[in-house]
């Protein structure tokens, strides 16, 4: 059931129901607030906010701060609903992204990777192959395309609490981390998308009136199936 899952966004609506629910509930991104208040789920940074589109800055203090991140971020993950959660797309310039996937043998994969190193294995050069290869993000709500992906990856990094670790993944997960990853250089699965779905999601990212700082949504608070 690979096809149905998406690194960000598990569920996703067909884009043109989408595009009609996004005009029937009126619910356009908001503003991006400057101060976010402390609060367990965070409003998600849509396309065109700087801080998704630059290279982010290394963390520096393992402190109660970056466990409140953490913390934070699992919560509006899982709220989303998506498996898997870059700083950066909650607003916040740092190297660090949180996951967490149950495999289809109900395994449940999850981990915090901060100031991390990512090594993939060669891309696959055969077509890519649409819902296999799939991707969605929670910054870019409501879309889906097949990306290419290497088919393993070996993951160096740092969890919440400064304790390093290495963990290799292929297939779901290895996708997964070359997703998060990708964030953390202002990289997001748009700017890799071949041929015409690049196109088409650049066709539809200015339909939405994207592409301008300020625009996040907040899961639970805005009505959007990302
Ligand atoms: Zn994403």
């Amino acid at each position: 059931m690979l096809a149905m899952r998406s690194p960000d966004g598990e569920r996703s609506p067909p884009i043109a129901l989408r595009k009609r629910r996004r005009i029937a509930d009126g619910c356009a991104p908001r503003r991006l607030q400057t101060t976010m208040a402390r609060m367990s789920i965070l409003p998600i940074a849509v396309w065109g906010e700087s801080v998704l589109h630059r290279v982010n800055r290394p963390v520096e203090a393992f402190d109660d701060a970056l466990g409140a991140l953490v913390a934070d971020m699992f919560e509006t993950m899982r709220a989303a609903p998506g498996v898997g959660l870059a700083a950066p797309q909650v607003g916040v310039d740092a190297r660090l992204f949180v996951y967490g996937w149950d495999d289809d043998n109900g395994v449940e994969h999850k981990g915090v990777a901060v100031n991390p190193e990512l090594f993939v294995s060669p891309y696959p050069l055969e077509p890519l192959t649409p819902q296999d290869d799939d991707e969605g993000c929670l910054s870019v709500p409501g879309y889906r395309y097949p990306t290419r992906r290497a088919a393993r990856a070996i993951l160096r990094a740092y969890d919440e609490h400064g304790e390093y670790y290495e963990k290799e993944a292929e297939g779901w997960l290895a996708r997964i981390w070359q997703h998060e990853y990708d964030h953390l250089d202002g990289i997001l699965y748009v700017n890799r998308l071949e041929g015409k779905y690049g196109a088409s999601a650049r066709r539809q990212i200015r339909a939405e009136g994207w592409g301008v700082p300020g625009l996040s949504w907040t899961p639970g608070v805005d009505d959007i199936d990302a």
